[in-house]
Formats: structure tokens, sequence, C-alpha cells
């Protein structure tokens, strides 16, 4: 169901009508692609308060070239280092860097605050950096012009070179308003050819035949993993087709088998480095109309499944060290969704499960868990949606557009990277700054 309203403020008098009337006005998102892989310009590096962080070498890496000049050209990423703002007078520090400068930043340009962790013994250095969250949601909210704003909390900046990297580039399009916590234990990051960070690893996507889990299943064999194309016997011809294309294998299984876990670990001798749960359905009903069974089927799959086999896979052993489990939850989960009491306990259940497993599962198996949330993303599950709910889906987040599988699939990739393993316990929206449960 293509996006007409996007298409239409894409040309002159579209632009020019919607405008008139105050109508938003979304933006062609740059995305990641083989001809246009990186932000069109310079990146500005701007400091508020004292910083203790060695980032330039990091920024040096990270893709855009460092222009400390670039204010006055128009820079495509601002990155503002916070971490030292400690008050409320050291705050004022962010608005004196980015004043002068936010008007000039490129179309598609991003916004990157970097913030420390709050200190629980200082309630001023707490009450200044919980500041910057607000500061951030809020900008992200005005900016407009396809533009991203973000935080992401640190202590070490060579630990959180994956995250910049993403957010610094056209993978995070659609990725605005977040807020990153880059702060386990990263442990050792094995040299990785950038293009390729996951050769010689294997993943499995579940749900892989079609939607998001396809795009995730396609992204994460882009960057060199072999992957498995896991989905219920019904799709198994389109797991074929896409494993076959690219390189993998599929495997034909519903994961609420009971021993889904065993079969996945019977499949994959070697082990296995990327587990992305991603299989998911919606039996949307309002509770005063819901059998039992639309509750337990939606519930089975999206968490029960979830939680079964990531338990066998980790007890088995067969996600080595150094593995990624990526689940997805969903922005129904976080704000709540009238007609999915069911679909929201799920997702929000894999936010419990995120937050209470990621570091058990780093200490005890070296393995980081973490979640995408996705929002309003274009796929045949929101194409079911009646039309003007889908419209004020697409709409009501600060892109003003829907997303696209390969947004979540790129964020995906990013958790999945062997150098993001200071990553853990995340829970990061896809949603382009989704107004539900901002
Ligand atoms: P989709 O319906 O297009 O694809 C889901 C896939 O999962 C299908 O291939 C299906 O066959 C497979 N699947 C379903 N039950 C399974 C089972 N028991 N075992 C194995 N595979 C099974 O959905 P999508 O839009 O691509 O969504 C993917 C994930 O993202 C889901 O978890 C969904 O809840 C989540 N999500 C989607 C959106 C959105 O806007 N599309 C928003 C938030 C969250």
């Amino acid at each position: 169901m293509p996006d007409r309203y996007l298409s239409f403020t894409g040309t002159a008098p579209g632009r020019f009508l919607t405008r008139r009337l105050g109508l938003p006005q979304p933006a062609a998102l740059h995305r990641w692609s083989p001809d246009r892989p990186a932000l069109d310009g310079p990146l500005l590096p701007l400091t508020a308060g004292p910083s203790a962080l060695d980032l330039a070498p990091v920024l040096a890496r990270t893709g855009p070239a460092v222009d400390p000049a670039a204010g006055a050209a128009r820079p495509a990423a601002v990155v503002l280092d916070a971490t030292g703002v400690r008050d409320v007078d050291t705050l004022a520090g962010v608005h004196a860097a980015l004043h002068p400068v936010v008007r000039s930043v490129a179309p598609s340009g991003r916004i990157v605050v970097l913030g420390a962790p709050l200190d629980p013994a200082d309630h001023h250095q707490s009450a200044a950096q919980q500041a910057l969250e607000g500061f951030t949601r809020s900008l992200g909210k005005e900016i407009g012009g396809g533009r991203t704003v973000n935080l992401v909390r640190l202590t070490d900046a060579g630990a959180a070179e994956s995250t910049l990297r993403f957010l610094l580039s056209p993978r995070s399009a659609y990725v605005s308003g977040q807020v990153i916590d880059v702060l386990a234990a990263a442990g050792p990051v094995p040299p990785a050819d950038p293009g390729r960070p996951l050769a010689g690893r294997t993943a499995l996507v579940t749900g892989a035949a079609r939607g998001i889990g396809a795009a995730v299943a396609e992204t994460l064999a882009r960057d060199g993993a072999r992957v498995v194309v896991l989905d219920v016997p019904q799709a198994a011809q389109d797991a074929r087709r896409l494993a076959d294309r690219l390189g993998g294998t599929a495997l034909t299984l519903d994961i609420t088998a009971a021993d889904a876990g065993e079969r996945i670990a019977a499949e994959l001798p070697g082990g296995l480095d990327v587990l992305v749960h991603n299989a998911g359905v919606t039996r949307d009903r309002r509770l005063v109309n819901m059998p039992a069974e639309r509750w337990s089927s939606v519930l089975d799959v999206n968490l029960a499944s979830v939680l079964r086999t990531t338990d066998a896979l980790l007890a088995e052993g067969t996600l080595r060290p150094g593995g990624r489990i990526v689940a997805t939850a969903s922005i129904a989960g976080l704000a709540g969704n009238a007609g999915q009491t069911n679909y929201g306990a799920s997702k929000a259940g894999i936010v419990g499960l995120v937050r209470s497993l990621a570091p058990r599962a780093l200490a005890e198996h070296g393995v980081t868990v973490n979640a995408v949330a996705p929002g309003f993303i274009e796929t045949r599950m929101t194409a079911a949606v009646p039309l003007f709910i889908r419209e004020a889906g697409r709409r009501m987040n600060s892109l003003a557009q829907g997303g696209l599988p390969v947004d979540v699939a790129e964020t995906t990739a990013w958790l999945a990277d062997p150098a993001s393993g200071a990553v853990n316990g995340q829970v990061v929206r896809v949603c382009g700054q989704s107004l539900l449960g901002a």
C-alpha cells in the first residue's frame, strides 16, 4: 500500500499546497545504498562543559569527515559532547553550542548528543544529564527535514564506536528521539572488515520469509553473515527462495513447537552467533470480545516461544560467546494500543525479558540481549490496518512517514555487530520518533 501523500509532498505543487494548508511535510529520507553509503557532508564536533572523552580518534573513523569549522557550511552531522554537563550552569553550554548551528544542519542530517550516566550520589549532575533527554526528544520533534536527534550515554568513546557509526550514517534514517546507553563492559572486539562486520558469523532470523524478517536476513547477509531463514511450513517456498538468493539455508519450523530450540540447535552443530526473534502475529480484538484462543496464540508466538528458544539455545551452548540476541518489541508494547491487549502484553513482555536477561546473559555467556521496537513500518501487517488509522500511524511521528523494513533491519545489524558488545539491555525504537509511547 504505497504512501501517496509522501509521493505527493515530494512534488513542487504538493509541497506548496501542503505547506499552505499547514499539513505535515515528510522529507524523502536518505537511506543507505551502495551508491550513497555515507551522509553528504562534514561532521561538526562540539562540546558543552569539560569532557574527559577521547572522542577525536573515534569520530575520525565513524564516516563523515570531521571539520570543526563546518558550522559555517552545511554539516551533515553534529556531535555534541555533553558528558561534562554537571549542573544547570554547564547545561547552558548545550544551548550555546547548538543554537548557532542548528539551522544549518543539512536535510537528513544527524545530531548526536553524548551524555554521561546519571550519578546517583549527585542530584545536580543527574538533573542536568536527565535534562539532555528532554532536550534531545524536543529538538527531534521540531527539527524537521528528515533530520534525526539522538542521545548516547557512554563513558568510553571506543566502546561506542559502532553505535556512533550507525547513528552518523544513512542506516539510522528512521531512528530519532532515542536514548541509548552504551555502558556494558564491551569485551574484546575482534578485528573486522568494516564493510562486512558479520563475515564468518551465522545468524538465524525467525519469521524471515517476508516483511521485516526478510529485510533483516538480507541486511545481515549483506554484512557478511551466513543466514538461516526460519519460517512456518506454509511459508517454506518463500523462505527457500530467499535463502537461496542470500546463499544461506531455510529452516521450516513453527517457532511455537515445544522443541523448537532443540531443533534449531540440532540444525546448527557449529553454533550460532546472531539470533533474531522477529516472528510475530497480531489477532486484534478489544478485551471484551477476545476469546482465550486469540490471547494465547499471540502470547505464544510473540513471547513464550522467544523465552523458550532463548533459554534452550543458551542452555545448549549453541549461542557462542560474543553472540547477539535481538528480539522484536513494538511501540504498541510501550504505549499500549486499543484492540491489542494481547499484542501489547506480548511486546511489553519482550522488554521485560531483555532488561532482566541482558546482564546475566553477558556475564554468563558473553551474549548481549537487546530489542528493536518498530513503530509504523510499511509491511503486509500495516497494509491490513484500516485507512484512517493507517494514515494516522504514518503521520504521527517526527518524520511524518512510515518506516521501511530495512530501517528495522539496519538497526538489528548494528546491534548484531561484533563491535556492539557495550550495547546491552537496550530497547531501541525504530519509529521516526512516534508520538505514541514517546
Ligand atoms: P509479517 O506478518 O509480514 O511477517 C511475520 C513473519 O513471521 C511471517 O513470515 C510469518 O509466517 C512468520 N511467523 C508467524 N508465526 C510464526 C511461527 N509460529 N513460527 C515461525 N514463523 C512465524 O510481519 P512484519 O510486519 O514483518 O513484523 C515482523 C515483526 O515486527 C513482528 O514481531 C511484529 O510484531 C513486529 N512489528 C511490526 C510492525 C510493523 O509496523 N509492521 C510494528 C511493530 C512491530
